[in-house]
């Protein structure tokens, strides 16, 4: 459900990337890039992910994560057209870090049911939910004594983190955070130079950006503020990992730099303005630095109007969309038959589509109700489409197959395989 609810803010375009995440398709979103200036022309931005390389991590382990990032560098290089791009903001990030497990594998679940026995309700990295009321402060010492780094749980207004040093506290007030401690300091913020004043999120990052746990107080009492969060939360610090059933070799799981600062590139006219600026968290990258509007939808698709020779005499060949993933359809050849239909974007990436559509013949030999569907794809200047078409009375189907090329931005050339050539403008 969670899945679901994330895949349901990402661009409708971008979902493809999510599949490509498999290895092998990784080529698919490669090859994805070739269609950028396409996808930007029709959006005002274009949405690219690269998930292969962190299922390669979690999986296979640091060779092929690492050779992931050089594949991704020179997909890059190879299918990007640059020189169609000048102008344009580009930003590359990665949205999270990720750890390697060289130390051992801990058994969350293990001790989160020994501890809890029956009152456990549910137990989720980094979330444990209980059904009792316990003694936090007691419950929360004995996961630190089965293995886990750091416990986290709410006490009136302040969190309270439990560790094996000791207690550290986080409290906020008008949206400034403070930490203090009981024993030892474990995220080295006084050594420091911290000394237990108020400060801002932003002031928590720029003084602990290059410390092994950056900004742990903003970060982690904003997390306890959520009304999902669980009774407790638990933290493993790498090179130890969670035991997962898959993500053995690696995963992001403490409140380390390795898997909380990630690189961010940005590079183009919007981002002068930056130039020189160190650190910025990164839930703030679209709403405050890059206000990107992921939402917008085109009033309609392309309209395109082809013209080609058949054996049969010329052809005309109208779309006009209405609407963004609606276009109707007239066909004509020469002045003895037309077929006229409508048809739906189903499913749309940045390299394919698929249309779904119904319409009518009207021929004098005879008429029909037609369905069917047409899938395209788009490498570049190049596209090709698939036509599907099934007359429901005369229970015939056709299989066509076409070919264009962009001569210019809205002129191609196009070869109706087995048909003939012809020319198509869009608008
Ligand atoms: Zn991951």
């Amino acid at each position: 459900m969670i899945l679901r609810e994330m895949l349901s803010h990402m661009p409708r375009e971008s979902l493809g990337f999510w599949t490509y995440g498999v290895p092998g398709l990784h080529h698919l979103a490669s090859l994805s890039l070739l269609n950028v200036p396409r996808v930007l022309e029709k959006f005002g931005y274009a949405e690219v992910l690269w998930f292969c390389t962190d299922l390669l991590g979690h999986v296979v382990g640091p060779r092929a994560y690492l050779a992931s990032l050089y594949n991704f560098d020179r997909a890059i290089g190879r299918f990007l057209p640059l020189d169609e791009l000048e102008d344009v903001n580009i930003i590359l990030y990665a949205d999270h870090g990720m750890s390697f497990g060289e130390s051992g594998l801990v058994d969350y679940n293990a001790a989160a049911r020994e501890v809890f026995g029956p009152d456990l309700k549910f137990c989720t990295y980094p979330n444990i939910y209980i059904s009792a009321e316990v003694d936090r402060s007691q419950k929360a010492r004995e996961l630190v004594d089965a293995g886990i780094d750091f416990v986290f749980y709410r006490e009136g207004e302040t969190v309270v983190a439990c560790h094996g040093g000791g207690l550290a506290y986080f409290t906020e007030h008008d949206g400034l955070f403070r930490y203090t401690f009981t024993g030892s300091d474990p995220f080295g913020y006084y050594a420091a130079g911290y000394r237990g004043e108020a400060l801002s999120r932003e002031e928590w990052l720029e003084l602990t950006a290059d410390l092994r746990f950056p900004a742990v107080p903003p970060n982690v009492y904003s997390y306890l503020q959520n009304p999902y969060v669980g009774d407790f939360v638990i933290s493993i610090t790498p090179p130890k990992l969670p035991k997962t059933p898959l993500s053995n070799k690696a995963n992001h799981t403490g409140l380390t730099t390795t898997d909380l600062m990630v690189p961010i590139l940005l590079k183009g006219p919007a981002f002068e303005q930056l130039r020189g600026m160190e650190t910025m968290w990164l839930h703030d990258l679209y709403s405050e630095y890059a206000p990107v509007d992921f939402d917008f939808v085109p009033a309609r698709d392309q309209n395109k109007v082809a013209a080609f020779s058949s054996p049969n005499g010329p052809v005309v060949d109208l779309e006009l969309s209405p609407a963004y993933r609606l276009r109707s359809r007239l066909e004509m050849a020469g002045l003895h038959s037309a077929s006229l239909g409508v048809e739906w974007d189903l499913y749309s990436t940045f390299l394919s589509r698929i249309w779904l559509g119904a319409g009518a013949k009207v021929a004098p030999e005879e008429s029909a109700i037609l369905v069917g569907g047409v899938y395209e794809l788009t490498l570049g200047r190049l596209s090709a489409a698939a036509r599907f078409t099934y007359e429901v009375g005369p229970n015939k189907w056709e299989l066509a197959h076409s070919l264009a090329w962009n001569l210019t931005s809205q002129l191609s050339a196009v070869w109706q395989i087995g048909r003939g050539v012809g020319v198509q403008f869009t608008w």
